[in-house]
Parts: structure tokens; C-alpha cells; sequence
């Protein structure tokens, strides 16, 4: 155990850590980097070969509770990467990649597949949905992490009460937070949220690429990105830079939303993104007390754009209290009330989701 609890002195603990049946080191130092230590917090990443994956998680977890055994540790976080070796000095370390690289693309290998969010217009329930696909995927033993690339608008930290600033690991680089299991960043963690922020097209375009390229996403089978509405710098940055497996379009049954939505969903189209299908957001209304069903904006119109446009409907979200009320209290209803139908009509539309992503 050190005796002074540092970067440096968390790194020999590291690496005097031994394997319990072999009695080998359980490291070598080219497997730690960017050691961190910050209040009660102790983390690091974990850089693995390709034939390390099997064991990896156990290794994550048994070298979290290794940290967690040192005096004035509380909080052990350990990143899995293959990614932080694809530095500006080091050469990458590949994972297996589903996807090939695109000219011009990022390469984000540790990402298996990312899915962007995205509306037409604002308000139509896009984080909502966001939040509660990605709480749908983990509920399925995914891997999950959810970026909040919505830089005009960040809501992940009310949807999931995050409260912390994302740890930073030195060289520009930062984890993600953690919270009910999921992997989190926003925008909204950096920047004061009274604060209007004036973004430039440039601007826009650096911070979307910064928040795959700056943050240390450990090794995840979904990343759900909340995209800003409409389609803008951020949308084209998305399509041109980040290898996204595909969008999925949220819309409220009204004929003016799905005006805008079929704006968003030509513009995915033209940039070579696939459409993975629409959500029909606030389908119709549950009444609290008995149940009722109505149809107050209308029903049924994302279902028939989506057949009209050749793209695959992926179900019908009720509107009802419990969801706006669960995304106040910072708990997502899949989360929440798991076996509420609210949640049932989230999973059916991940299950879909991940049918649809396991073919890509
Ligand atoms: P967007 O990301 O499209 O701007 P939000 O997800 O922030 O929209 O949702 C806007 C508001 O509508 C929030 O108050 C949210 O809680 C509420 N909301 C979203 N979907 C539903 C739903 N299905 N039922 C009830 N309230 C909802």
C-alpha cells in the first residue's frame, strides 16, 4: 500500500499487483496509463492486447477492488480501452472492428456500434428516448454508454442527476462518468448550464469529434448519441466523421413534426447514414388514473411515413406522466418501473434496434 497516495505511488501498487494463482504481474506498465487520483478517486486506463478481451472485465474488476483496498480510496474507476494507444506518438492496437474504417472517419474500434438520436425539431421527446433506449440496451447485458452531443440543449445530466465533472486523465483526455451502469458525457458537465453558449460551425464540428476522440469510452457494444435537433453542423460532422452504424429518428405523430423529421431523415440518407427507422413519440395519451387511451395529436402518422419512405417503424412511445416524471426524478422509467409498459414499449423498440445493428 502507498504511503503517499499519488499518480505515481498508485502506479507501483498497479504494477506490484500479482496474478493470485500464477503469482505473475497482473500489468505490465504498457498496460497502464493515465493514472488519475483526485479527492477519494482512484482510476487508470487499462490498454489490453487482442488476446487479453476474454478475461478483460474480471481483470477490470479485480483491479477497481484492488484500488479500492487503498487507505483514502472510495471511488476506483478502470477503464477498458484498446483505443488509447491510437494517440498522435503511439501506433493503435486494434480491436476487432465490425465495421471497416471510412475514408476521412475516425476509427473508433472500442465503439462496436454507435446509434445517433435524432428529431426534426426540438421537444419531440428526443433524450427521453435517447436515455431510456440506452438504459433498454443494458437491460438486454449490452455494454452501454450515451453521449450527449445535443451541445445547444445538453439534458443528460437532468435526465440521469449527474452532478460530478467527468474525471480528467491528463493529456486532454477524460472518462466518462458512470452512473446505473451506463457510460455518460455531456456537454452539459463542462459548461455552466445558465450560461448561453454561441456556437460557430467550427466550433460545433470540434466539439462533436472531441467528445469521441477526448474521451476515454471503454469498450462498449452501443453508444446512443443524443444529437442536437435538426440538421445542422452538428448532423454533417456526425455523418462525414464518426463511423455511425446508424439513425434512429424520433417524432411526435403530428404532421408538422414529421415534416421536420423527414427533413432530418433525408439528410441522413444523402450523408450515407443508414436510417435504422422512426419512434412515434407521445403516440397517445395514457391517462394516469384509468388508463384510458387517446389519441390527442393524432396516431399512427409515423408509421405511415416510414412505409411511405421505405424505412423500418420501430414502435409507438405513449405519452404519459410516469415517463416525463421518471426523466425529472434523473431515473429513466426502463430503469425506474422496469416492468411498467412504458419500458416494455422502450425494449420492444431496442430489441429492433439490436436485430437491425447485429446484421449492420
Ligand atoms: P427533446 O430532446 O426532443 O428536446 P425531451 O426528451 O427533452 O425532448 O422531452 C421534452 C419534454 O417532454 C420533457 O419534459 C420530457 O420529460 C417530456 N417527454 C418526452 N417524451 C415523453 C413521453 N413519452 N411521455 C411524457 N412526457 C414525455
Amino acid at each position: 500500500m502507498p504511503d503517499v497516495f499519488n499518480p505515481d505511488s498508485v502506479r507501483a501498487f498497479l504494477l506490484s499487483l500479482k496474478n493470485p494463482t500464477s503469482g505473475l504481474p497482473l500489468l505490465l506498465a504498457e498496460n497502464i496509463s493515465s493514472v488519475v487520483v483526485r479527492d477519494a478517486m482512484a482510476g487508470c486506463v487499462l490498454t489490453l492486447g487482442d488476446g487479453d478481451k476474454a478475461g478483460s472485465e474480471s481483470l477490470r474488476r479485480a483491479v477497481e477492488t484492488a484500488l479500492l483496498s487503498l487507505s483514502g480510496v472510495q471511488k476506483a474507476q478502470v477503464i477498458l480501452t484498446s483505443e488509447v494507444a491510437a494517440t498522435d506518438t503511439a501506433p493503435p492496437q486494434r480491436a476487432a472492428h465490425k465495421r471497416p474504417p471510412a475514408a476521412g472517419k475516425m476509427e473508433l474500434p472500442q465503439l462496436k456500434n454507435i446509434i445517433a438520436v435524432a428529431s426534426g425539431k426540438g421537444g419531440v421527446g428526443k433524450s427521453t428516448t435517447a436515455v431510456n433506449l440506452a438504459a433498454a440496451f443494458l437491460k438486454q447485458g449490452l455494454r452501454v454508454g450515451i453521449l450527449d452531443a445535443d451541445i445547444y440543449g445538453p439534458s443528460l445530466p437532468r435526465l440521469l442527476n449527474l452532478t460530478e465533472r467527468p474525471p480528467y486523465l491528463g493529456d486532454k483526455k477524460m472518462a466518462p462518468l458512470e452512473k446505473h451502469g451506463l457510460f455518460c458525457m455531456s456537454l452539459g458537465l463542462m459548461v455552466d448550464a445558465e450560461k448561453p453558449v454561441i456556437w460557430r460551425g467550427p466550433m460545433v464540428m470540434g466539439a462533436i469529434e472531441q467528445m469521441f476522440r477526448d474521451v476515454v469510452w471503454p469498450e462498449l457494444d452501443v453508444l446512443v448519441v443524443d444529437m442536437p435537433p435538426g440538421t445542422g453542423d452538428a448532423q454533417l460532422t456526425l455523418a462525414q466523421r464518426i463511423p455511425v452504424t446508424g439513425a434512429v429518428i424520433v417524432s411526435t405523430p403530428q404532421d408538422l413534426a414529421l415534416l421536420d423529421a423527414r427533413k432530418g431523415l433525408k439528410m441522413f440518407q444523402q450523408t450515407g447514414v443508414p436510417v435504422l427507422g422512426i419512434v412515434e413519440n407521445m403516440s397517445f395519451y395514457c391517462c394516469p388514473q384509468c388508463g384510458h387511451r387517446a389519441e390527442i395529436f393524432g396516431h399512427g402518422g409515423a408509421r405511415e411515413e416510414a412505409g411511405r419512405l421505405g424505412v423500418p417503424f420501430l414502435g409507438e412511445i405513449p405519452l404519459h406522466l410516469s415517463i416525463r416524471e421518471s426523466s425529472d426524478n434523473g431515473l429513466p422509467i426502463v430503469l425506474a418501473e422496469p416492468d411498467s409498459a412504458y419500458a416494455a414499449a422502450y425494449r420492444g423498440v431496442a430489441g429492433l434496434l439490436a436485430q437491425a445493428f447485429s446484421k449492420a
